[in-house]
């Protein structure tokens, strides 16, 4: 074997061990080694054995018969190769004699070593002979070459039993490396025997990457992997035959090939023209990369051809079934052979077979199943099985992928219950409120960048603390329940129903204005108002509504405040009925460009930002608005003078549009004027019309405070929201309206102190 060192210690020979390797030369050993390596230097010492290029070629020639072509091409293609095989085929015929064994095995032996590494005329120049270490992409490409030398000589060789030892030299003893089917005993003696010599002459010859080692030190590799990589027993067996007389060994087996053995005889060993067409021939290096991937993946893999009959089953595929490749090739497919199951546990009849349904509709299918595996352990697996069709499109087979999900689905299991836990609430199964939080942030989030409208309803159940009391906690349990699998019935993909508190629920509805959200609640009111409950004796019971929909210049929490206010208004106005608030999305966000003459004024102070808007609305409605916009931003009413009305908004307060924390020093002082007018309008001159004018200035609460990019951004946002809740819209100017200009003026002070809200309201019941 010419492998590269698969371990650390074979990388370098120190010094010490050179000297090592020339007093060894010295001894019988070393003449037994440095003939093995150098036929061409030892002229004379064994002239009969290998002392030439001729006599190789003679040897050679003698040993394979029609097949020395094979060891040519082998030779032209990297000659330190063929020598090596040349060597190791020596040792090991002499080897076979010493050890008694039968001559058919020898036979097979020694062709076996001689052409072991025929492959390797399939590797590339630039890797045989790199002179560094081989990087990961071409050790799998010089790997490769077993497989390509199967190739070769799976069109010429007649003799199973030699393929067989060559297949399974690369096998480690321990069954880790190789092919996995087998190990220890039961790989072939011959593979045992190769795998010993192969190794000992790579490790005491010279090569570009590494020079040759000394006996003792080879040796010691070789113990060190007995057990592992090669039989413990060969390895014992062939350190005491050097220890022998091995130049002798080797001249036995050298006259036996050149004076004894008949031409006929050696090339009945090889194929004459009677080459099946099968799955020889030439294979592309590609084919090879799919083979090795095939081999290695950890998936399951089954080729199956049109006749149902198993072509290939990886070891993906034995591990998940237990059941070995070898027992099912070329036997027909049925689900049985892997004892498929459904989602319900049943066996997958042989008429649902899914190649079956596959080779029929030339359709891929795919769906989660059952494998059954070793010692009743049964593995979940997504199974897909794909047509494969050739270039007339005949579906010619199928590809069977078994993907285990075992531990994935134990996985998203415990994912899914961490998340459930920590997103809902345990008594009905609806979202909790931290999801709520957080999901009505992204609603807003998304409206922000969308403008699709979005609106949330809040209910809460009427007069609950009476159903508790008459029935118990319990039976409230269940009318808590059976609300929020109403929500639910009643919402839609990508909504959201929460459990905000208590008995009061929350639907957020995506992609959904004011009008549809009002009726949509409507209509829970009225399904929920109709079931009787068992659990209080057939009563049944009512629910308020309150519904909004996300508008400019709103956060999560102006949205909540708002349709909990909604929410209020339905309470103190009956119950059983629900109250919808706000102007919704489709209002202008964008603020009119200041005025010429209005952008060379500068503002004055400290002021952050002013602007005049208007709203085609009577005063009094506005102050109606204003109010709704006064408790829905915490704002405290410093003072109502006439038409004007001062508010202060404290970011220590947290109100929505305070960050927590990050705006707790913003701290603003908001002034209102309202202006009612009247006009007429140019197609109806004679109709009188009222509209209000607001103008709007906003500046820090202390003189002193620094305008912060941070507080002029709240200013804004403040002006927006504001401009929202009044159904305003800006008037291109940032001037104040003065008392100057003249008009009608309210006094405000009585209008704030008077109850009554008929803000954008509608009711029903
Ligand atoms: P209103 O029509 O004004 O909403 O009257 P109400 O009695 O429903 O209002 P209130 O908020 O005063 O009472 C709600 C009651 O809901 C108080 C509390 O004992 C009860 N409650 C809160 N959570 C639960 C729960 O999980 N299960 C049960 N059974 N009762 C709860
Ligand atoms: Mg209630
Ligand atoms: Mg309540």
């Amino acid at each position: 074997m010419e492998n590269r060192p698969t371990t650390p210690g074979l990388t370098a020979t120190s010094p010490a061990e050179a000297e090592i390797v020339s007093a060894a030369t010295e001894g019988r050993l070393a003449r037994l080694s440095s003939l093995m390596h150098d036929w061409e230097s030892l002229d004379g010492r064994a002239p009969n054995i290998v002392d030439s290029d001729e006599t190789a070629r003679r040897l050679v020639e003698a040993r394979l018969g029609v097949a020395s072509s094979l060891f040519a091409a082998m030779r032209w293609k990297h000659e330190p190769t063929a020598q090596h095989c040349l060597r190791v085929a020596l040792s090991c015929s002499g080897w076979s004699e010493l050890m008694g064994l039968p001559d058919e095995m020898r036979d097979d032996l020694e062709l076996a070593a001689l052409l072991h590494d025929v492959g390797k005329i399939g590797v590339l120049d630039s890797i045989l002979s790199k002179p560094g270490a081989l990087t990961a992409q071409e050790s799998l490409i010089m790997n490769c070459h077993w497989l390509m030398g199967e190739q070769i000589l799976r069109g010429s060789c007649a003799s199973e039993a030699v393929l067989d030892v060559i297949r399974n030299t690369r096998c480690w003893f321990d069954g880790t490396r190789g092919d996995g089917d087998r190990r220890g005993e039961d790989l072939p003696l011959g593979s045992r025997m190769l795998a010993v010599v192969d190794a000992f002459d790579a490790m005491t010859s010279d090569h570009v990457y590494r020079r040759a080692m000394s006996v003792q030190r080879a040796f010691d590799e070789l113990y060190r992997c007995a057990g592992t990589q090669f039989d413990p027993d060969m390895v014992t067996v062939f350190s005491k035959l050097l220890e022998k007389d091995p130049l002798a060994m080797l001249e036995r087996a050298s006259q036996r090939w050149l004076v004894t053995i008949h031409p006929d005889w050696v090339n009945s060993q090889w194929r004459r023209g009677d080459l099946q067409p099968s799955i020889g021939g030439p294979v592309s290096t590609e084919a090879l990369f799919q083979q090795k991937l095939v081999d290695n993946m950890h998936d399951g893999v089954i080729f199956i051809d049109a006749g149902r009959k198993v072509l290939a089953w990886n070891r993906g595929v034995e591990r998940l079934t237990g059941v070995s490749g070898k027992s099912v090739r070329t036997h027909q497919f049925v689900p049985s052979l892997m004892q498929l199951r459904d989602e319900k546990d049943q066996p997958i009849a042989e008429n649902d077979c899914p190649v079956a349904a596959a080779l029929r509709t030339g359709v891929q299918w795919s769906r989660r199943l059952h494998v059954g595996g070793r010692e009743g352990r049964s593995a979940a697996v997504d199974m897909t099985a794909s047509p494969v069709a050739d270039a007339n499109g005949t579906v010619i087979g199928v590809t069977l992928l078994l993907h285990d999900v075992t531990s994935e689905i134990s996985l998203e299991e415990r994912c899914q219950t961490l998340h459930d836990k920590a997103t809902k609430d345990p008594l009905t199964q609806a979202a909790n409120r931290a999801e709520f939080d957080r999901v009505s942030a992204e609603f807003v989030q998304a409206h922000r960048e969308t403008k699709r409208p979005c609106s949330l309803i809040m209910t809460d159940i009427d007069r609950f603390k009476s159903i508790n009391d008459t029935y118990g906690h319990q039976a409230g349990d269940q009318v808590i329940q059976s609300i929020a699998q109403m929500m639910k019935t009643f919402s839609r993909a990508g909504d959201l129903v929460a459990r905000y508190g208590g008995e009061e629920f929350a639907l957020l509805c995506a992609d959904c204005d004011n009008a549809t959200a009002a009726q949509r609640a409507e209509e829970i009111r009225i399904a929920f108002s109709m079931v009787r409950h068992t659990s209080l004796g057939d009563r049944c019971v009512t629910a308020s509504f309150g519904v909004t929909e996300i508008q400019p210049g709103d956060t999560p929490e102006t949205l909540l405040r708002r349709s909990d206010r909604a929410l209020m208004q339905a309470k103190e106005t009956g119950r059983n009925r629900l109250v919808q608030l706000g102007v919704g999305g489709d209002v202008r966000e964008d603020e009119a460009k200041p005025t010429a003459a209005a952008s060379k004024k500068r503002l004055v102070g400290n002021t952050l930002l002013k602007r005049e808007m208007t709203s085609d609305s009577p005063l009094e409605r506005n102050v109606e608005k204003l109010k709704g916009f006064v408790a829905d931003h915490h704002a405290d009413i410093l003072l109502t003078d006439r038409n004007r009305v001062q508010l202060r908004l404290d970011g220590e307060k947290g109100g929505p549009l305070f960050r927590r924390g990050a705006d707790r020093s913003i701290r603003l002082i908001m002034d209102i004027s309202l202006h009612e007018e009247s006009f007429a309008p140019e197609n109806n001159p004679r109709a009188v019309f009222k509209r209000t004018r607001i103008a709007v200035s906003i500046s820090p609460l202390k003189s002193r405070e620094r305008r912060t990019a941070d507080a002029l951004e709240r200013a804004r946002q403040l002006v927006v929201s504001l401009r929202s809740y009044l159904l305003a819209v800006d008037v291109g100017g940032v001037e104040a309206v003065t008392e100057e200009a003249g008009g009608l003026w309210h006094n405000l002070v009585g209008l704030f102190a008077g109850g009554g809200t008929n803000e954008a309201q509608t009711s029903a019941h």
